[in-house]
């Protein structure tokens, strides 16, 4: 079979913190940069989600991005947006070690190919593989839960994705749902202008005391690990760690902003309803409620189990072994992701190594 400048080795999809961990260490593993591997990123430039990540997001007010291996992040400027260090960050990375990534190209489909191989369909034509890395994230897959009534209010509704600032929500009346930092973080910026906000979550929110630490971050990587081994679809693992009292959350609760309520059982035109008939009359309704694994993509290798998930060892697909998912479920946070990476390669190379290139 002939190759063409189209055939790789490995693809990686996703040039986020996963994906560039990854194409780090396939370069030690000594695949050549385009033909032994290659990543494809629908981003306009490096960064990642965090590119489109809201403006008024600082580093300072995240869980902590952990450094890509072979170059640290420094000190970069508190005050500026996440959005744009984050950017400058894997922009630099990409320049200093020279990895070869195509951009913007979105991966539409990945298909098997009679010969073993992978087929990447894309917006800029196709490529094969014989491995895949797929590390794309959950930006791009935001979860908006369903609630009677829903399309008939009146007002807003926004997912987090949508948020640019708290600048359209002055003078509103806020519904804001979701138990997760991020939902905490905005209802402390929205509370500032808004006319009025009510938090609601599922369940009763837990704030840990302290420091968030590595045994936490361990406790709860364990926990995503055990659902996605099982089959089932991952939970965040970011949303597991929970919420942390800190100055911020402290002033809040003392505000009276963290006084949460069940969640409202339906939605009118003029706002939400409780099951005990009370009610509150909003603007907007705010969905802080998550993002679940960007993997449309992929439906063509029916990697799903019957529990909806995807079987994993690892970052290993169990029922393809050509295939890692790595930034997915317990390795979705900054650290994860770069250990994800280097597990990955590890396995595609030995992989590789044991069937000869004409195999597919
Ligand atoms: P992403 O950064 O999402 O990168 C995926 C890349 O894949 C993107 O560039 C995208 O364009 C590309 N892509 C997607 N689909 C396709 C396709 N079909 N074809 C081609 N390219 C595609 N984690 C932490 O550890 N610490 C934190 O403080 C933290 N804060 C967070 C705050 C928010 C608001 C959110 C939503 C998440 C946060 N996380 C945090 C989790 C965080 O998302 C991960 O830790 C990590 O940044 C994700 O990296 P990634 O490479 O897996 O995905």
């Amino acid at each position: 079979r002939e190759v063409s400048g189209r055939d790789v080795d490995v693809m990686v999809i996703g040039a986020g913190q996963a994906g560039l961990s990854a194409g780090y260490f396939l370069q030690r593993a000594g695949f050549a940069p385009e033909t032994g591997y290659l990543l494809l990123d629908a981003g306009g430039g490096p960064g990642g989600a965090w590119r489109d990540r809201w403006p008024t997001l600082r580093l300072g007010g995240v869980h902590g991005i952990h450094d890509l291996p072979g170059l640290a992040l420094g000190e970069p400027d508190p005050d500026r947006p996440a959005a744009e260090v984050v950017a400058d960050y894997f922009g630099a990375y990409e320049r200093k070690f020279d990895l070869p990534v195509r951009r913007p190209v979105n991966v539409i489909e990945v298909r098997d190919r009679a010969d073993g191989r992978l087929t990447v369909r894309t917006d800029a034509g196709e490529w094969t593989a014989r491995a895949l890395i797929n590390a794309t994230g959950t930006w791009r897959h935001p979860f908006w839960p369903y609630y009677p009534g829903q399309w008939s209010f009146a007002g807003r509704q926004l997912h987090t994705a949508d948020y640019r600032g708290p600048a359209e929500f002055a003078g509103r009346r806020v519904v804001v749902v979701g138990g997760g930092t991020s939902a905490v973080q905005l209802l402390d910026e929205i509370a500032e202008v808004a006319e009025a906000t009510r938090w609601v979550t599922r369940r009763p929110p837990v704030f840990n005391d302290g420091d968030f630490t590595e045994e936490r971050g361990r406790a709860a990587v364990a926990r995503v690990d055990e659902t996605v081994r099982a089959g089932r679809p991952p939970s965040s693992v970011v949303g597991v760690t929970g919420l942390v009292w800190t100055p911020q959350t402290r002033r809040m609760e003392a505000a009276g902003l963290l006084n949460r309520l069940p969640m409202f059982a339906r939605i009118t035109p003029g706002g939400v309803v409780w099951p005990d008939g009370s009610s509150f009359d909003a603007d907007v309704i705010f969905w802080c409620t998550g993002f679940r694994a960007v993997l449309d993509h992929l439906a063509p290798l029916k990697l799903r189990a019957p529990g909806g998930g995807i079987l994993m060892d690892g970052t290993r697909v169990v029922t393809d072994d050509r295939v890692h998912l790595i930034g997915y479920g317990p390795s979705a946070s900054t650290i994860g992701a770069n250990r994800a990476g280097r597990d990955a390669v590890r396995e595609i190379r030995r992989l590789l190594d044991a069937a000869p290139a004409t195999l597919g």
